[in-house]
């Protein structure tokens, strides 16, 4: 954890195991300089064993709120005093708010989906979407699409398919969403999916750093000229999947446009302030490609 806390400070922060790979911290306290708060951003690495006990101790020592991450988004729930609708429909918390005593949680991964792809809404409606994982990620991408996007077919393609049927069965019962189609990844189906697809998301961790390079394969026959490309993994923030993607005349989404937006309502529920994300962006954009650069120097922004 991070050391001399401001005094009076509030304090937030993010839970998850391991937590080196965050960025959340940066965004929140550049955001909470511009906007003179005496807020501090802590990174608490927490083992699942010790999951109940930590969330109690938000209360207890006083902490605003947290962010959740990998491998906790769905373990908490049961942990929680009330859950709001979109994290209870996508099964999954991000952000924990602690009012009156009692643990809120909410899913703004779910806002930062529906801004990322806002700019495409008409091209997405009634088109099909590929869709690579079946994680807390990847159900955020299905429920954002379902409720604000429409799409016509989504194919899901995981390395493990029951846990992707597991999401099409929820899906279908908690919001009537039957149009779910499952594949096994590394299946020659991929293929014909994005040929099919208006878009196409990585919501598997793969070409994270470390991993920088690797990718979920993109067969080289498909034309992707105007589809649209969304990596959810933000570092690097010009990941191989994107460049592959860039360089076959495919539009692309970054996941760190993702990153700012469910930041900036998690931001927005802490403090009960606007992140002034322009001002957020215009500093740190060029640090997290010039930190994401392929140069596999040890990234310290966290
Ligand atoms: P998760 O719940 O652990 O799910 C991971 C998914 O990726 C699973 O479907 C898993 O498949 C698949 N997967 C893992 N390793 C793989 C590999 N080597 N090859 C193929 N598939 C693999 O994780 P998550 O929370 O959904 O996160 C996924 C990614 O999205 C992470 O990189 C995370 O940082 C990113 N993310 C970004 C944002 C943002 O704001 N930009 C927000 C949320 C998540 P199996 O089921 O077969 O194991």
């Amino acid at each position: 954890m991070r050391k001399n806390i401001k005094t009076h400070a509030k304090l937030v922060g993010i839970i998850g195991h391991p937590i080196v790979h965050s960025w959340s911290p940066i965004i929140h306290e550049t955001a909470f300089k511009f906007t003179k708060q005496n807020y501090e951003y802590a990174a608490f690495d927490v083992l699942p064993k010790y999951l109940r006990d930590a969330l109690k101790g938000l209360t207890a020592l006083g902490i605003v709120g947290c962010n959740v991450t990998v491998p906790h988004k769905e373990a908490v729930l049961e942990f929680l005093d009330e859950v709001s609708a979109d994290a209870r429909l996508v099964g999954a918390v991000n952000t924990i708010y602690v009012e009156n005593e009692m643990l809120v949680g909410h899913n703004t991964d779910v806002d930062g989906v529906v801004e990322a792809l806002k700019p495409f809404r008409e091209q997405i409606s009634n088109q099909s979407v590929t869709l690579f994982g079946a994680g807390g990620g990847a159900r955020a991408v299905v429920y954002s699409l379902i409720s604000y996007f429409r799409p016509e077919q989504i194919y899901v393609i995981n390395r493990d398919t029951s846990r992707a049927e597991l999401l099409k069965k929820f899906f279908a019962d908690s919001q009537n969403y039957r149009n779910i189609k499952i594949n096994e990844l590394h299946n020659l189906n991929e293929a014909e999916a994005i040929k099919k697809s208006k878009l196409v998301v990585n919501a598997t961790p793969v070409g994270m750093f470390p991993g920088v390079g690797e990718s979920i394969m993109i067969d080289d026959t498909v034309d992707l000229e105007g589809k649209i490309f969304f990596d959810l993994v933000y570092n690097p923030v010009h990941t191989a999947f994107l460049k592959t993607a860039r360089k076959k005349n495919a539009i692309i989404v970054s996941g760190l446009e993702m990153l700012y937006y469910q930041a900036a309502k998690a931001f927005e529920l802490w403090t009960g302030v606007a992140m002034p994300l322009e001002k957020v962006r215009a500093k740190l954009d060029q640090k997290f490609i010039d930190a994401s650069a392929p140069k596999e120097r040890k990234v310290s922004v966290q």
